[in-house]
């Protein structure tokens, strides 16, 4: 990737250490952690058509949740113990989705991150902490739900300029890198991940975590990066990289990244189990409610699995927040989300076993 246009270089030399990392160089964490989510797609529409992707649905086959679905979500996540209200859709919708754009209309909002404002309400007022990653954002579009996620994210994916991002709508690198920056200067504590074997080589692998590196170094909010293998679905038949593939990369990661940020493996896509000597320390959102919406043909783990995986793993397991113990505090977020931070629900009741720990 060219890096002209944002505020980072990577260096040559930290490029070839990192491609020597191995999993015998790494120590295995001492705990695992996950959270509870209700994923909530909130529109399939994108502008992009990533080849991998079976979450976007192309222009006349694309839905829009109303209100009232978002709050039957909502509710059945408080029900089920939930703490984080997953927001998803694909970027912007762009002008062939009229369908969309006429939905938004009809519910008195003129753009989908209006829409994701009120659905964030919604979840706020139900005591969940919304953590949307609607794809790259602009300055504008992610001020204007920043006061209403505990934590949002994007996958970089990649730096490289792959095949599978090609096509008239082509996804960009900068713009996600950019996108990364955003988050930092509006200090949101971010999530963001690389994906492993759609087309990019290992010296982009590096770059591509050396990126989030420097851009963590500026602004301190990259709370995790999910290493995620892509999988076969209706539009990738190319298959998965190979568990020596993951184990590598999952090391390199956990070398090359500041120990303050978790390596997350999602354990419905990744060999969990032969990852576990790697560096990982989260296994993510799982959903005792609703599918992974994004891999529809990856079911969830039962809360049970993973305590099964902790005890492989010989280390204990702990539920957490979507937005990670170091920034829960007045630097990182605003007094609403706060608010149900230290309420009377579900939320309340983790947060104040997590600070008594
Ligand atoms: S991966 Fe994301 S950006 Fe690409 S088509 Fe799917 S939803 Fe859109």
């Amino acid at each position: 990737m060219n890096f002209d246009s944002v505020n980072i270089s990577i260096d040559e030399t930290a490029i070839d250490e990192a491609l020597t990392v191995r999993p015998a160089d790494i120590e295995p964490a001492t705990e695992l952690t996950y959270a509870k989510n209700v994923f909530i797609p909130l529109t399939t529409a994108c502008r992009y058509t990533c080849t991998y992707c079976t979450y976007y649905d192309p222009p006349g086959q694309a839905s829009l949740l109303t209100p009232t679905d978002i709050r039957e979500i909502v509710e059945r996540g408080v029900k089920s113990g939930c703490t984080e209200a997953l927001f998803t859709f694909g970027d912007d919708p762009d002008d062939r989705y009229n369908e969309i754009h006429a939905q938004l209309d009809e519910l008195g909002h003129g753009s989908i991150h209006e829409y994701l404002a009120e659905a964030c309400d919604i979840a706020l007022d139900a005591g969940l902490l919304p953590h949307s990653n609607p794809g790259d954002q602009t300055h504008a579009q992610m001020s204007l739900i920043s006061e209403r996620n505990a934590s949002m994210g994007v996958m970089l994916e990649t730096t490289a300029d792959v095949q599978a991002h090609q096509g008239p709508r082509a996804k960009s690198p900068t713009q996600r890198v950019q996108t990364l920056e955003t988050a930092g200067k509006l200090e949101i504590p971010f999530t963001t991940g690389i994906l492993i074997g759609i087309g990019e080589q290992w010296r982009d692998r590096a770059e591509s975590l050396l990126a989030i590196a420097q851009i963590h170094d500026q602004y301190d909010h990259i709370q995790e990066v999910i290493i995620q293998p892509v999988s076969n679905n209706e539009r990738w038949q190319e298959g998965s990289p190979s568990t020596e593939t993951m184990r590598r990369v999952t090391a390199m990661a956990r070398a090359t990244l500041p120990a303050e940020i978790s390596i997350q493996s999602p354990p419905n896509l990744a060999p969990v189990r032969d990852l576990l000597d790697c560096g990982i320390d989260d296994l993510g959102g799982i959903s005792p409610v609703t599918t992974d919406h994004i891999n529809p043909d990856y079911a969830w783990p039962a809360v049970r699995e993973l305590e099964d995986i902790a005890s492989e793993a010989g280390v204990p397991l702990r539920e957490r927040l979507p937005v990670y113990e170091s920034y829960l505090n007045d630097a990182w977020l605003s007094p609403r989300v706060q608010q149900v931070i230290r309420g009377d629900n579900t939320v309340g009741t983790k947060f104040r076993s997590i600070a008594s720990d």
